[in-house]
């Protein structure tokens, strides 16, 4: 897997920024060290975007929209979407192993679940690149009256480091299939994936500078893309602190903002639920991606005629979860991507602790090298306390017992996030109920977590706004403008 040239490059090489085309050093000439999360151990150097690194990203993005970019009929972008596709398919292997070392993710999620989501994304937009399409408004009988839908420009994407590959795809995807340019910042954990993105969009034709890849830490070179004044939009997903500092330093020239933020979502099991069904589907719902999902079940509702049931049998999968190197095909749960993510999970199993809750299972470190924590399951959760309201991002589950349907609502509806919930129940009107009154921008009935390209996918309050994915990202990315020709009675 992955060759010997992956390899070399991955722990020989500094990784240069890509900036109009080309592989350069920051203009500082400084760099910062990317590490394995399984091992704790470098694994390469990768050079440090700054304001003036991101100020060529910026302006190498501007003249490919203005020039060669611009220039191209949209079915060309779509072809190369396409391309990158087909590139990406032949290089799968390097790829996997790559997000593996970078994230800690075990290589049989990623090949499983966000590979094929890289594929589908782009394939999609792909398709959508000649589809973009105005309207004729026959406003007036002595105009022709219509719209034309056309791309904002200059994009800036900043993205975490949870599905690297995946949500950079969802950003990039739909931006070049609008017609924008991109200068991409990957989390500065995660960096190695977006530069070989970058890399084999070269390969594929796209022109320089319609794709930049500027990795750097987000106070600096994210911040500068966000305050820079000839970027168009920014399109951010990370966590509801940055979400609010983007939206000022966007203020500078209006930028546009679309903020993916965090959550802390509630899984419902009532007891005319499947319950194997719902157990299985909660398990997995907070320990994918080592609870490191936006959009994780973090709070399992559980009716009180079916809560230690339900509790015993989460406690039993979360104790048989495959734990250990991601790279195993065997591995499900892989560690924390820093140890700082691992201290923040192990702070907030004590302040769980703390406030009384009862620790079923799991709750500490795994192991002395890399970062890994025990699935963990707590009951007995109230609904005011830290770990019931605060996003843990990581395989911590609160299980609530609720006594109602007003009751499961109030818990649910209860936080300031607004991303994801799902219902567990045989009751048909129950499901629609449900569906109507959870605050979420996605609500899963009878399965949790699925997520697909054709759906919007985005949230409200703390979890931010705007909606990625469909057609909703078609609009992120372009603006209709109103055309009259005088056509004369
Ligand atoms: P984060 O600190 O908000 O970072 C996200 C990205 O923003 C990173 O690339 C980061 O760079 C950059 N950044 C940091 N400060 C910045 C600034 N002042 N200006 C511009 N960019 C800046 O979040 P994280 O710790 O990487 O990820 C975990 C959080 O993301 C969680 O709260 C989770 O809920 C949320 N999340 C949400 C979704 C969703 O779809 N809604 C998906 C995944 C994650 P550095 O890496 O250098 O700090
Ligand atoms: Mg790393």
């Amino acid at each position: 897997m992955g060759g010997p040239n992956l390899l070399n490059r991955v722990f020989d090489d500094t990784h240069k920024l890509l900036i109009g085309g080309h592989r350069v050093a920051a203009a500082s000439g400084r760099s910062f060290e990317t590490l394995n999360p399984a091992t704790g151990e470098v694994l390469a150097k990768v050079a440090e975007a700054g304001v003036e690194d991101v100020d060529a990203a910026v302006r190498s993005a501007r003249a490919a929209f203005e020039g060669a970019w611009g220039h191209m009929k949209a079915s060309e972008r779509g072809a190369l979407l396409l391309k990158l596709a087909e590139l990406i398919r032949r290089d799968e292997d390097e790829l996997v192993r790559l997000e593996s070392l970078d994230s800690g993710k075990p290589v049989s999620a990623i090949r499983r679940q966000d590979l094929p989501a890289v594929l589908d994304t782009l394939t999609y937009y792909a398709g959508m690149a000649d589809k973009i399409n105005g309207h004729v408004i026959p406003a007036r009988p002595d105009a022709l009256t219509y719209t034309v839908r056309e791309p904002l420009g200059v994009v800036g994407a900043i993205i975490p480091w949870n599905f690297p590959l995946m949500i950079g795809m969802w950003k990039i995807a739909p931006a070049l299939a609008c017609g924008c340019t991109v200068v991409l910042k990957p989390a500065e954990i995660t960096p190695l994936t977006a530069l070989r993105i970058g890399e084999l969009a070269l390969e594929a034709g796209f022109p320089e500078g319609v794709l930049n890849v500027v990795p750097g830490f987000g106070k600096v070179a994210g911040q500068a893309l966000v305050d820079h004044p000839d970027v168009d939009k920014v399109t951010f997903t990370g966590s509801p602190a940055v979400g609010r500092q983007i939206l000022q330093g966007a203020a500078g020239n209006l930028k546009r903002v679309t903020l993916e933020l965090g959550g802390k979502s509630a899984n419902i099991v009532f007891p005319d639920a499947d319950i194997d069904a719902a157990v299985k589907a909660a398990g997995a719902g907070i320990f994918f991606n080592t609870g490191q999902v936006c959009s994780a079940g973090s709070r399992i509702l559980v009716h009180h005629s079916v809560h230690d049931e339900v509790v015993e049998r989460l406690a039993a999968r979360a104790q048989s979860t495959r734990i250990g190197d991601p790279l195993e095909a065997s591995t499900a749960m892989g560690p924390l991507v820093s140890e700082v993510q691992m201290k923040r999970v192990l702070d907030y199993i004590e302040i769980g602790l703390n406030e009384g809750a009862t620790l079923v299972t799991g709750g500490s470190r795994r192991g002395e090298a890399g970062y890994f924590v025990e699935p963990t399951v707590f009951a007995g959760v109230r609904h005011e306390m830290r770990i019931s309201q605060e996003e843990i991002f990581g395989p911590v589950a609160a299980v609530l017992p609720f006594q109602d349907e007003e009751d499961a609502l109030r818990i649910a509806n209860g936080t300031a996030y607004s991303l994801a919930a799902g219902v567990w129940t045989g009751d048909i009107g129950r499901a629609h109920r449900f569906t109507r009154r959870l605050k979420a921008g996605t609500v899963w009935v009878n399965t949790y977590g699925p997520t697909d390209i054709r759906l919007p996918w985005g949230g409200a309050r703390d979890s931010g706004f705007g909606r990625e994915h469909g057609d909703a990202a078609i609009e992120n990315f372009t603006e209709p403008k109103a055309v009259w020709i005088n056509t004369g009675r």
